[in-house]
């Protein structure tokens, strides 16, 4: 039988209502003639429910036991689908990460997942089980404690499952109904996308589009698994949702694929700083240490002497950041006149596959910024995107018109 795994987000599992009719989408599949891998997430604000137990018993928590209480959410979900399906006559049983076992590296609330041995599930598949409904989320590390895999991680086991078990196709099931050229919250043009390629999807989910964790899309571009992102709450056809797939598989695109951004950023600059083989290296090294998520790089030109660097990072790393550059001043690694941080930011991006063939691509979005009298502060780019940081106020206006300047709102 061809395997197909479908995974539902926790909106998608909330109430035991929701569970039923995602239970008859899965009814539908086996039905279509496929063995079925459900993954699935916990009920909707459960995770957080139980973050939030944790901080508070305990602020500096023993990360072993905080993966052990925040994984049970998905153990709820799972067994009550597996009950579900049950109760539809379909043959089902739940497994947890750790009966698979799903087994992962040792680090803890941020676990990667190293191997999945398919053997224990295809030989239920063979005795006539129909879904094998996996909790999400979580596995067993080598020294046999529970890990989980980082927050939203339930789209990476997905992807996993879907990998190891060479599944036909991943479909993740959420409150959306697929992914759209930017956030319909900020215009109301904003278009689904019936494809998108591997490499655009990374680029929107690691630039602030919330609707797939990112490690979930590099796994699945790693091994050529093709994702569809659909909603549970609208009927099922066959050309419902995104196809997230290789470029190969994809005809037509406009040269821009979507505008993403992200608007909690803050732009630090470094002024004053010795230019030196070495500097990087002394700046980038501390703040890594401090874990400080810096994005943006640019170090200026020097007169020879001095130089400044400028880079963004989240807002809210920005006292981090400080420290550990005030921290390597006291210790002598560097050496600057000031640190300024404007924290008024945020970033905007173009990203598309069609800009490796495409010129002027880049000078058409400063132009629309420049159109709308908008400034840009830091620029980067890549062979697929261009960001842009500018002030916060202007990311609607920002995000609104590079839309209509690339035509996002019309099909290719
Ligand atoms: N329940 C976990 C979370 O809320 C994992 C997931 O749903 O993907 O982050
Ligand atoms: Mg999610």
């Amino acid at each position: 039988m061809p395997i197909l795994v479908m995974k539902f987000g926790g909106t998608s599992v909330a109430t035991l209502d929701r569970i039923r009719r995602a239970a008859k989408r899965v009814g539908r599949e086996v039905a279509n003639g496929y063995d079925v891998i459900v993954i699935v997430s916990a009920m909707a604000g459960e995770t957080n429910k139980l973050v939030g137990f944790v901080e508070e018993t305990s602020p500096l928590y023993d990360a072993r036991e905080y993966d052990a209480v925040v994984s049970a959410g998905e153990n709820v979900t799972a067994g009550l689908m597996a009950l579900t399906l049950q109760e539809m006559d379909v043959p089902a049983r739940s497994w947890q990460g750790w009966q698979v076992p799903l087994k992962t590296t040792s680090a803890h609330a941020a676990a990667r997942i190293e191997e999945i041995p398919p053997a224990n599930i295809l030989k239920k598949f063979d005795e006539g089980m129909k879904v094998a409904v996996v909790a999400g989320f979580q596995g067993i590390s080598p020294e046999g404690r529970i890990t989980t895999l980082g927050r939203g991680g339930s789209d990476t086991t997905a992807v996993a499952f879907a990998a190891a078990f060479e599944a036909e196709r991943c479909d993740i099931y959420t409150d959306v109904d697929g992914v759209y050229t930017t956030d319909p919250r900020i215009t109301s043009k904003a278009r689904k996308l019936d494809r998108i390629a591997f490499e655009e999807m990374l680029e929107l989910a690691s630039l602030g589009a919330k609707v797939l964790q990112t490690r979930s899309v590099e796994l699945a571009m790693r091994y050529n698994v093709k994702l569809r992102v659909l909603s549970s709450f609208e009927e099922m056809s066959d050309d419902a949702g995104t196809l997230v797939c290789a470029e190969e598989d994809i005809v037509e695109s406009n040269v821009v694929a979507g505008v993403a951004f992200s608007r909690d950023e803050a732009k630090m600059t470094l002024q004053g700083i010795e230019d030196r083989p070495g500097i990087a290296a002394a700046i980038f090294g501390p703040l890594a240490e401090a874990g400080v998520n810096v994005d943006m790089i640019v170090q200026n030109i020097s007169d020879g002497g001095t130089t400044d660097m400028t880079f963004s990072c989240p807002v809210n790393e920005v006292k981090r950041a400080e420290k550990a550059m005030a921290e390597a001043k006291a210790a002598g690694l560097i050496d600057f006149a000031g640190l300024v941080a404007d924290t008024d930011v945020c970033k905007v991006s173009i990203v598309g596959i069609g800009m490796r063939s495409h010129a002027g691509v880049a000078a058409k979005m400063f132009q629309t910024l420049r159109d709308e009298g908008i400034n840009i502060k830091v620029i980067t780019t890549s062979e697929i995107k261009v960001s842009v940081l500018v002030d916060r106020k202007y990311l609607e206006l920002a995000v609104q018109a590079l839309h209509d300047a690339f035509g996002l709102d019309k099909a290719a």
